[in-house]
């Protein structure tokens, strides 16, 4: 199914709703501000001034409003990749994709998510501007992860800190951790696809491969079938790019809530405004209180310890 992405000023929207007022329908989902559907061709207008013609004669359509650029843009391939070698246009294949984020932030959760993204859906993310979430600001990201977790099969996974510390305290390594919320979010998946199966899963390497199994060696259920890794994946299946970024959302909600928790706006990341605002945190709200929004075996919790005895 083709599907065409146009961007369009105010005004170019009200034309199109002007123009298809014959044909319109109920708009389901999140952010849609109208809806239409012609014999061949539906088209959705986003209140991100966004519309999508999708369907046998969505090219035909979109023409009329603006300029439809159906080649591809194709990023240039990362260097420096380390995992499986992939297969030949592996980017064409039907994917689900696995991405974490989290890890390096002293406040917030570990956050996994996996996405399945079959082949004919593939443009469809890419016109969507689904990219690596490190390339997209976080505005972007709560923006299209809402579109991506209504269109998608999907599992999104948030370890909260409370659970992260005690895994941690009893000898969990991180990469263990991140490990097992990765099997889990494929399981999950797989669950709500079958009796359908991607072409490949792509994980985004954080360890080698050996190891990865080795850290799930207990597990009753392991996902084995056509699992690949790679490190840099958010770039070479998009199903990888749409997964990082619904990772990345569930981070971002998850800190929302602990911002409005603990009144501050939390510092992402694991910086000396980090070990500032633990200590403060620390100092204000009690050690209970900082433990229960932070990795604790962090770094930062000595230097913050540190600073906190400054204030003494
Ligand atoms: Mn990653």
């Amino acid at each position: 199914m083709l599907n065409i992405v146009l961007q369009l000023s105010d005004e170019e929207l009200n034309n199109i709703k002007n123009y298809y007022d014959q044909y319109q329908v109920e708009g389901k989902g999140q952010g849609v501000v109208f809806a239409a559907k012609l014999d061949d061709t539906a088209i959705t207008i986003y209140k991100s001034g966004k519309v999508m013609f999708q369907g046998a004669g969505a090219k035909r359509e979109a023409e009329k409003f603006g300029e439809v650029k159906m080649k591809k843009t194709t990023s240039k391939a990362p260097t420096n990749v380390k995992g499986d070698k992939l297969p030949t246009n592996f980017e064409s294949y039907s994917v689900i994709g696995s991405d974490e984020t989290g890890t390096g932030d002293y406040f917030g959760p570990v956050t996994v998510a996996s996405v399945f993204v079959p082949k004919e859906k593939i443009e469809l993310l890419e016109q969507f501007g689904v990219k690596d979430s490190k390339m997209i600001s976080d505005v972007k990201i709560r923006e299209i992860a809402p579109y991506i977790i209504e269109t998608f099969p999907h599992s999104i996974l948030v370890l909260r800190n409370d659970k992260y510390n005690k895994l941690q305290q009893n000898g969990y390594s991180q990469g263990k951790i991140k490990a097992l919320l990765h099997n889990q979010a494929l399981k999950h998946v797989l669950g709500k696809i079958h009796p359908n199966k991607p072409d490949y899963i792509l994980i985004d390497q954080f360890v080698e491969k050996a190891t990865y199994y080795k850290y799930l060696q207990n597990e009753q259920e392991i996902v084995r079938e056509q699992v690949l890794f790679s490190t840099k994946a958010e770039q070479l299946h998009v199903a990888v790019a749409a997964a990082s970024i619904l990772a990345r959302y569930a981070f971002l909600k998850e800190m929302d809530r602990l911002s409005k928790k603990v009144g501050l706006e939390l510092q992402k990341g694991a910086s000396n405004k980090v070990d500032e605002m633990a200590a403060q945190i620390w100092h204000e709200q009690g050690e209970e209180v900082l433990r229960s929004i932070s990795k604790w075996h962090f770094a930062n919790t000595e230097k913050a310890r540190k600073l906190l005895n400054k204030k003494d």
